[in-house]
């Protein structure tokens, strides 16, 4: 199943995409895509509920906005490092555990809503994520067990203020939390469509060039090891999202480094989860 919100931001409704791109609206399930929609064992209700109403759930005019395909979560917790090839352009050195750090909650929005260049901002870069949705609530998980929590994928561009993240001391979330730097969609496949999350080839475009061009393969922690090693340190809650990582291919790596500026286009995929698109804005306030 592949579960997408749809509708003007902050009033979005649930509903599910049909194959050969059909929406299809589901709000009189009752339900949006939350904490207790998860938690409560949605997923099998509303598999269950679209047996019978499917053909009279209306359809979702194609004109309306994409929105996140899950509410806003507890916490985006994302890794940093998880790629072999983008931590040597970097030039950090490989991590002996995970490296984790908070992306705020209120930095999600659509999978194609214009990204705002913050405030004194001058170093916007792009990073291709796959993001993982927490299906119930995960403590002190094994990493044998770990794919019993997951709810599924979804598409994630880890939007990155360098300056901030990395040249005003502290933490890294500082560069990573402006609003909509976290466009997450176009939907959340369920587990039973991406039977192999370590298999999947990711891509990224700016302006039509491309930059980067990677596959899930290429993590260090796969996606097992690090919610079991996640849930070592804090609850993860239904609805929650750990994104992993991105591969080469930054504007921080480039010789010389390029960053993102005001009329760019960010184009982005993953197999199987669907592609976006980020036209870029001015900071406007
Ligand atoms: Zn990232």
């Amino acid at each position: 199943m592949k579960l997408i919100r749809f509708g003007d931001r902050g009033s979005e409704r649930p509903g599910i995409l049909l194959d050969g791109d059909t929406r299809v609206d589901v709000s009189s399930f009752g339900a949006d895509y939350d904490e207790n929609f998860f938690s409560g064992d949605g997923l099998r209700s509303l598999n269950l509920w679209l047996h019978t109403n499917l053909e009279s759930a209306p359809r979702v005019p194609h004109h309306l906005r994409w929105g996140s395909p899950i509410c806003r979560p507890s916490k985006i917790v994302c890794i940093g490092l998880n790629f072999r090839d983008h931590a040597r352009e970097t030039q950090a050195p490989t991590p002996a555990e995970p490296v984790i750090f908070f992306k705020s909650t209120s930095s999600m929005t659509g999978p194609n809503d214009d990204v705002v260049i913050p405030k004194h901002a001058q170093k916007v870069d792009w990073e291709v994520e796959l993001a993982v949705v927490i299906g119930k609530k995960a403590a002190y998980v094994a990493k044998e067990n770990a794919f019993d929590f997951v709810a599924g994928y979804v598409l994630h561009n880890d939007y990155s203020e360098r300056s901030f993240q990395l040249e005003r001391g502290g933490q890294w979330v500082k560069g990573k939390s402006a609003d909509t730097f976290a466009p997450i969609g176009p939907f959340l496949a369920t587990t039973d469509e991406i039977p192999n999350p370590q298999q999947l080839d990711m891509w990224l475009t700016v302006n039509g060039e491309c930059r980067q061009k990677s596959t899930t393969a290429e993590m260090m922690f796969d996606v097992a090891t690090l919610l079991s090693y996640i849930s070592q340190f804090m609850t993860l809650l239904p609805g929650d999202v750990i994104s992993t990582g991105t591969p080469a291919g930054v504007g921080l790596g480039m010789r010389p480094p390029q960053y993102l500026k005001p009329g760019d286009t960010v184009e982005l995929g993953i197999a199987g989860l669907g592609q976006a698109r980020q036209r870029i804005v001015p900071w406007n306030g």
